[in-house]
């Protein structure tokens, strides 16, 4: 059985974040969407509103998982007897990012491997930052993010 993680901070959830745990969820038996909790990074969405929010757009989908954990992500990996990262990939910025990451996790895990998946072109500009900008001035950000998303973050737009 081959079990992918995808971890990340998710705050919010994105178009483009649901995709590739869509996606993942057709090429692996499991996929772990692991919500990083960093008390260190100033967050919008507090972890359990993060995760609840995450369930409720993926409850369609049997094979996947979600939950939270702390520290090195593979650390986590190893804890959940997972041996592929699944990754997002939407342009050459996130590609420099995504490289140290993977070959600074393939130094700490050697069996760890990182897969990655390129995001859909509709979903390229997409980023939680921008989500919470765009809300932050009153915009509308229905084509940004999930339903069930957009109909919870629209208590924060006065
Ligand atoms: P972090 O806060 O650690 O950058 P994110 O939660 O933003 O993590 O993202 C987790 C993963 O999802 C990363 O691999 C990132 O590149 C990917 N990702 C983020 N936004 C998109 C998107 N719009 N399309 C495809 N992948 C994305």
């Amino acid at each position: 059985m081959k079990t992918a993680l995808y971890a990340g901070s998710f705050d919010p959830l994105t178009k483009g974040h649901l995709d590739i745990i869509m996606r993942g969820s057709n090429l692996f038996d499991k996929i772990i969407v692991g919500v990083a909790q960093n008390d260190q990074k100033s967050n919008f969405l507090p972890v359990k509103e993060r995760i609840s929010l995450i369930r409720e757009c993926v409850c369609d989908l049997q094979n996947v998982e979600v939950c939270s954990y702390e520290g090195l992500t593979v650390n986590f990996a190893k804890e959940k007897n997972v041996s592929v990262l699944l990754r997002g990939l939407r342009n050459t910025t996130d590609f420099e990012y995504e490289n140290q990451l993977a070959q600074n996790n393939a130094l700490l895990a050697q069996d760890l491997e990182t897969v990655f998946l390129l995001t859909k072109p509709e979903y390229a500009c997409i980023t939680s930052s921008g989500v919470k900008d765009i809300l932050k001035n009153g915009g509308n950000i229905t084509k940004f993010v999930p339903e069930p998303v957009q109909k919870y973050l629209s208590k924060f737009i006065s």
